[in-house]
């Protein structure tokens, strides 16, 4: 039976296509721009949540291209790249992906450049303005509409509001990608998408964990609260393998606001120290050599989350406030215009923050604070499919297919989507997506006769399933026993709360400084697989809840998929992100390896092994 709501709103279109690709952030219009290119006589669709125009995690516009190398004039090689990624993140990437990526990047931003975007030039140099390393600065407010145009040129359509919610396998063989099916957020339509190939480029997850602003400041998170993890959920689902689920991200920022510390720390040198005045991180050296050995604690830069650890220590031995002194800093009127315009361009928040707090960075330092955890695979992490990498550089048990394709055959990933290779930003990660498409291409040319064949069966299935918790408001709303508690169903918002609390007090969220232990990862997940039953009785009152119903869907697969990987990575491989209590250590003897699970959707089972970190840079 078809939900009754659905009869009423709901039609349905059927789009034929050769390449799917599932949602329009950088990854997806870098896909699209090369699928494009390579492919001109294919059919090339995009199927984006929001509008590509303004999408993703940094929708907003950004001040800082974050992965450049500067190979034209020697500033960075692919090599220093990786040493760098590798170090920040303890010893566990992907380093074929990552020399790829950093092979390519430079050609993407020349191509950014050429199409419109303000890069700022270092006068002296003639080089790029340099913010750090691997930064250069642009004036970045329309970034996204800029390379959205470029996607738009490219393909044949571009749906937006259509968000995916099930991929599609076919008919004749569980392993290979058929397509995709979803709904348009706006009209209520049916989407069934039947493709050849399928990339996803569809972002990691906030709001998997308790976030530190609730109440009247809900929803206010570093990452956006409108990326629920699509990327992993989507390919979970299907059984594809993922790698790194573990390894979620925890930021330092400006406190309540989020604002970037990049340009500060970077650029003006800003340092920070806690409440009376001590710089904290010299103060600790020693016992963090003692805790995970020279070898990190000494690296330059030291890595994220040991940055997050030193200053978590501090915290807890009651030093706080945590202060960044940028009234050090300003010291002339171009540092103060660097300073706003920072936040200006992607973090309005913050100045309107400081604005309401009589704060005057000129005058008074700011609070840091750590976030919240978060589960993406492009920055300071990599959480993500484990994909087949690059033939003339990847080790031999890393290809078993084309460049970027999952273990889904036809599947491909970019962007956040993709495990072991952070540091990608949003430079990396559009040249991930061209990297993905070029090789989607190639498998298409090399499978001319393929034709999906899809189970119409199944898709009656999925439509009654994605329309359920209308057709469960409808039943239920009459019934409520006080406010919103209805006894027969349970509102989006709701479930994700129960989500939030659950992550947070069981699987080392903010509420217990980042700790957990096996006992609460068993408790976790057993109260996690109880809300995952009652996803059958969300109830949605409008097309707006239905897509949070979805959204709280995929977030859930994704905090399953987090829990589990932590209960069977039995060390602390990053402090700062996360500790096991009961395994404290960097263990490098039986834990320098890749933590791999796989869901079985045919039996409802994950499996959980490790694969073998390959050093390929000296
Ligand atoms: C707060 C913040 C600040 C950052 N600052 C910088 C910076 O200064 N410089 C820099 O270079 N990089 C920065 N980054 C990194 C950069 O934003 C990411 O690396 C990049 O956006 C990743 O690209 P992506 O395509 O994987 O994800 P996104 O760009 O987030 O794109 C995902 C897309 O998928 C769509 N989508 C999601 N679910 C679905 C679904 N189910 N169906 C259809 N569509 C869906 C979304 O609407 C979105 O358009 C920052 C990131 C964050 C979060």
């Amino acid at each position: 039976m078809i939900s009754l709501s659905y009869r009423r709103t709901g039609s349905v279109k059927h789009v034929d296509c050769d390449i799917l690709i599932v949602g329009g952030g950088f990854a997806g219009c870098g896909a699209a721009y090369e699928a494009g290119y390579w492919g001109r006589d294919l059919r090339i669709v995009i199927a984006e949540k929001a509008n590509i125009e303004r999408s993703g995690a940094v929708a907003h516009g950004l001040s800082a291209i974050n992965c450049y190398m500067g190979m034209r004039w020697n500033e960075n090689m692919p090599e220093d790249f990786v040493r760098y990624a590798r170090n920040d993140l303890m010893g566990l990437v992907r380093e074929d992906l990552l020399f790829d990526i950093a092979r390519h990047v430079d050609a993407t931003v020349h191509m950014f450049e050429e199409w419109g975007l303000p890069i700022m030039y270092n006068k002296e140099t003639g080089h790029y303005q340099r913010e750090g390393r691997w930064q250069i600065m642009i004036h970045g407010e329309s970034y996204k509409p800029i390379i959205a145009e470029a996607a738009k040129k490219s393909v044949d359509e571009v749906y937006n509001r259509v968000m995916i919610t099930h991929l599609l396998t076919d008919m004749q063989n569980p392993r290979r990608i058929a397509g995709a099916v979803g709904l348009d957020v706006r009209d209520g339509t049916f989407y069934v998408f039947r493709a050849r190939a399928v990339i996803v480029c569809a972002g990691g997850a906030s709001h998997i964990y308790r976030p530190r602003s609730v109440g009247e400041g809900a929803g206010r998170t570093w990452y956006p609260p409108w990326n629920n993890g699509s990327a992993y959920a989507l390919l979970m689902q299907v059984g594809a393998d993922m790698i790194q689920m573990e390894n979620r991200i925890v930021v330092t920022r400006f406190k309540d606001g989020y604002g970037p510390v990049g340009a500060w720390f970077l650029m003006l040198k800003s340092v920070a120290t806690n409440a009376y005045g001590e710089e904290y991180e010299k103060t600790h050296i020693d016992d963090l050599r003692a805790y995970v050995g020279t070898k990190y604690a000494d690296a330059k830069p030291m890595p994220t989350c040991l940055r997050n650890h030193l200053m978590l220590e501090e915290i807890k031995a009651g030093k706080g406030p945590i202060y960044i002194h940028t009234e050090r800093s300003l010291d002339t009127p171009e540092k103060e215009e660097l300073g706003w315009e920072d936040f200006l361009d992607m973090t309005i928040g913050q100045a309107v923050l400081w604005a309401s707090q009589n704060i005057d960075p000129k005058t008074d330092p700011s609070e840091l604070s750590m976030s919240e955890p978060y589960v993406m695979g492009s920055h300071a992490v990599c959480a993500g499919a484990w994909v087949s990498g690059p033939e003339d550089l990847a080790p031999a048990d890393y290809v078993w297919g084309y460049n970027r394709m999952t273990t889904v055959e036809g599947l491909f990933g970019a962007g956040d989507t993709v495990g072991g290779s952070p540091h990608k930003f949003s430079s990396g990660s559009f040249t991930e997506g061209r990297l993905a498409a070029k090789a989607a291409v190639k498998y298409l040319k090399d499978h001319p006769d393929y034709r999906p064949q899809i189970n119409t069966a199944k898709i009656e299935a999925l439509r009654e399933e994605l329309y359920r918790p209308l057709e469960n408001y409808e039943v239920g709303k009459h019934v409520i026993v006080k406010g919103s508690v209805s006894p027969f169903f349970i509102t989006p918002k709701q479930g994700l709360q129960r989500l939030e609390k659950i992550m947070d007090e069981y699987c080392g969220g903010v509420g217990s400084y980042y700790t957990t232990n096996e006992k609460l990862l068993e408790k976790g997940l057993s109260l996690l697989l109880m809300l995952k039953e009652d996803l059958r009785n969300v109830g949605s009152e409008d097309l707006h809840q239905l897509q949070r119903a979805w959204e709280l869907n995929h977030r859930v697969w994704v905090a399953e998929a987090v829990i589990r990987h932590t209960l069977y990575r039995k060390e602390t491989r990053w402090p700062g992100y996360y500790y096991r209590a009961d395994y404290p250590h960097v263990d490098e003897t039986n834990w320098h390896v890749f933590v791999n699970s796989r869901y079985n959707p045919s039996t409802d089972q994950w499996e959980m092994s490790t694969r073998h970190v390959h050093h390929i840079v000296p």
